[in-house]
């Protein structure tokens, strides 16, 4: 298919009112995509503009020129009215082949589409992803996982011969390349997290100055001249006041990805997840659906396992 046709479907949603026009720029960069990935995305276009929301394919469009990778939830389930879900999953990655960390990138969203699409509420309003936000990296953070064990990670030779082969040797030296400046990773989450957090208190905080401060505190110290606070979109981005989620999200994910023990491709557990988790969307707080797959309460010790480098590989 070509870029004239890809335009005129996108051209054709956009009559339709169904989206915002993204910036002209974007289209621009259509036109450099492959002819398959064309295709893809006028599918895409077209079942968006039948069904779906506008808000994903404008945000679809801008992101296009970016490097993000993202998932969208397109159309929430709805079985009282009979809807069946749609995701999409936006990526720009090299399709001569993933490095490790595009894996673990694609099944971090293919988690959120897996939560889209498996997903079997009886309102859309709460279907897949619409959780509580401290909870929605939860399900893909822990699908990450699976790019860095073993056991599926050798289920890639069946869907591609060239694939080098991976052993136990190559998966230790990936533990180990991952588990290099942790420490570095973690303090800096949690320093982005209680900043954000100082500037939703109760009283009004200078952004710079209290981010000097802040900074200032740490082993590394503030950098003269740098402005952090100006590129950290989280903070207008929806994001206000809940930084702490990627972090709380991972205590979770952790806690809950203990429940497979050393098999990952334990089909019963998967099943147990499907059903208490994904299927639920946001029926349930995330601690009572939690709670019933833990068979448990919640705990932090496999997050802090992580964070001090005893979790094993
Ligand atoms: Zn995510």
């Amino acid at each position: 298919m070509g870029a004239e046709n890809l335009d005129n479907e996108a051209s054709a949603v956009f009559r339709q009112g169904t989206v915002i026009p993204a910036h002209p720029l974007a289209l621009d960069e259509h036109r450099r995509l492959d002819e398959r990935r064309m295709a893809a995305l006028t599918r895409y276009y077209c079942e968006a503009g039948a069904g779906g929301s506008a808000a994903g394919v404008h945000t679809t469009l801008q992101l296009i020129h970016s490097s993000h990778a993202a998932a969208f939830g397109v159309r929430s389930v709805s079985l009282l009215a009979g809807r069946t879900p749609l995701s999409v999953l936006v990526t720009n990655f090299n399709t001569d082949g993933l490095n490790h960390r595009e894996v673990e990138t694609f099944l971090h969203e293919f988690g959120h589409a897996l939560h889209g699409v498996l997903s079997r509420t009886r309102y859309a309003s709460q279907g897949g992803t619409s959780v509580e936000r401290d909870f929605v990296e939860a399900p893909s953070q822990m699908y990450e996982e699976w790019g860095r064990k073993l056991e599926p990670l050798r289920l890639l030779r069946r869907y591609c011969t060239g694939c080098p082969e991976i052993d136990e040797a190559l998966v230790k030296r990936l533990h180990a390349a991952r588990s290099f400046g942790r420490g570095i990773l973690y303090g800096r989450q949690h320093l982005y997290a209680a900043y954000d957090m100082a500037l939703f208190g109760e009283r009004e905080a200078d952004p710079m100055q209290t981010w000097i401060r802040m900074e200032g505190e740490t082993p590394a110290g503030y950098v003269p001249g740098t402005q952090f606070p100006g590129t950290f979109g989280h903070l207008v981005g929806g994001y206000g006041a809940g930084y702490y989620g990627y972090m709380w999200s991972e205590v979770i994910a952790l806690d809950m990805l203990s429940r497979f023990g050393r098999n990952l491709m334990n089909p019963a557990v998967g099943r147990r997840f499907r059903e208490l988790i994904l299927a639920r969307g946001g029926e349930e707080p995330a601690k009572v659906m939690v709670r019933e797959f833990l068979g448990r309460d919640p705990s932090p010790e496999a997050f802090f396992e992580e964070i001090t480098g005893q979790r094993g590989n």
